[in-house]
């Protein structure tokens, strides 16, 4: 709350690249990470969980999350959460259906050590945005998930398969919407729906900021902002 009080009446250094600005990021860095932009989402809007992400999770995009998750950043949660709300009020997507936002939670143990939940920030900021309701504590993380880089598909899939149990605050008059910041193999996310489903409620699918997809680097509008981004490395840091 501070933060934003005294960023509001003082300029306050952008997270992302230092340069002292009123918003949260500063004018060039906002400028940079819209290059990012999913400009197809219809590509992934589809299958029983369906997907709609903001942007690609390349370059500076992967940067700025890098940094609200690794840097304590978490005023970049809520940011993404209204960049992620405008598209989703601009593509118009399900727009007559009763929502309701449900976070993908972190397990407690990652929550106190990192403080926040990223997901439940942007989650909050695209709820404030477009005054849909959120239940914050719908879903409840209950293995962690720390050993999962290492693991197989097939071993992620099992590990994962008890990895979320119901929280509270869910409406089941209303379709579900899980909340992430990054979506990669959809694991978690199918995870977290199939619990949902097997309780009885609706769940429409998920919103992401960023997408890690192996056909991104396919899609001629990533290659079309790529080269106009050339200032840029084309390696991942
Ligand atoms: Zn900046």
């Amino acid at each position: 709350m501070w933060r934003s009080l005294s960023r509001f009446l003082f300029q306050q250094p952008c997270p992302c690249c230092g340069r002292l600005s009123s918003q949260v990021l500063c004018q060039g860095c906002q400028q940079r990470l819209r290059a990012w932009e999913v400009r197809q989402r219809q590509r992934y809007w589809r299958g029983s969980l369906p997907l709609f992400p903001w942007g690609y999770y390349q370059q500076d995009l992967k940067r700025a999350i890098a940094t609200m998750k690794y840097n304590n950043q978490p005023e970049l949660g809520d940011f993404f959460g209204q960049w992620l709300a405008l598209s989703w009020f601009e593509a118009k997507v399900a727009e007559h259906l009763p929502l309701q936002i449900v976070p993908i939670p972190l397990h407690r143990d990652k929550l106190k050590s990192r403080g926040f939940n990223q997901a439940a920030l942007i989650a909050k900021g695209f709820c404030r945005t477009l005054e849909l309701p959120l239940a914050a504590a719908g879903l409840i993380r209950q293995r962690p998930t720390e050993a999962l880089f290492q693991l197989s598909l097939k071993e992620r899939q099992a590990n994962l398969a008890n990895a979320f149990c119901l929280g509270h605050g869910l409406e089941r008059q209303r379709w579900l919407l899980l909340c992430d910041d990054i979506y990669t193999t959809g694991t978690t996310a199918r995870s977290a729906a199939t619990v949902l489903r097997n309780a009885g409620y609706k769940v429409l699918g998920i919103i992401t900021v960023a997408v890690a997809l192996p056909d991104q680097l396919a899609d001629p509008t990533v290659k079309a902002t790529s080269s106009k981004a050339s200032v840029h490395s084309t390696t991942a840091p």
